[in-house]
């Protein structure tokens, strides 16, 4: 299972988690990937750490942001070489660079194995976060009520 953002998708580990990143706080945590797939919509996230709710576009891991750019850099760069393309004549010559083929359909592998799961009650759904934010309490990523 994975969650597609544009055409890089990311991987969700065996336990059908995802990673999501705070842009604010830079937490990593780990949230259930058939939820943010079909039950989401155009509801807002909690960030467990800092309570802070926000739409998923903000959620994405920096590793995620990279490959998303990574896309949109070799894609305005098709259509750069396309609109050029588009206005040669024979009085204007304009050479283009071969595009570097990049590959746009990236899997992007979620590398935090290291993170504890948890049960939050209040949602009966799944999260992951470090050990430290668990013991320190948290917020519910999917309601935003308090878990201690
Ligand atoms: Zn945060
Ligand atoms: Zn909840």
């Amino acid at each position: 299972m994975s969650k597609t953002i544009g055409k890089a998708s990311l991987e969700a580990d065996e336990e059908g988690l995802v990673t999501l990143q705070c842009d604010r706080c830079k937490s990593r945590f780990k949230m259930e990937c058939s939820y943010l797939n079909d039950e989401l919509e155009e509801n807002e996230i909690c960030c467990p750490l800092c309570g802070i709710s926000e739409k998923l576009n903000t959620f994405w891991s920096e590793e995620v942001i990279v490959e998303a750019q990574k896309i949109a850099i070799a894609e305005a760069e098709r259509m750069f070489v396309e609109a050029l393309k588009g206005i040669k004549s024979k009085h204007i010559k304009i050479e283009t660079k071969p595009v570097q083929r990049v590959d746009t359909d990236i899997a992007i592998k979620n590398k935090d194995y290291d993170m504890l799961r948890v049960r939050v009650n209040c949602c009966d759904k799944i999260i992951a976060l470090t050990s430290s934010d668990v013991t320190a309490g948290f917020y519910c990523p999917y309601c935003g009520r308090i878990i201690k």
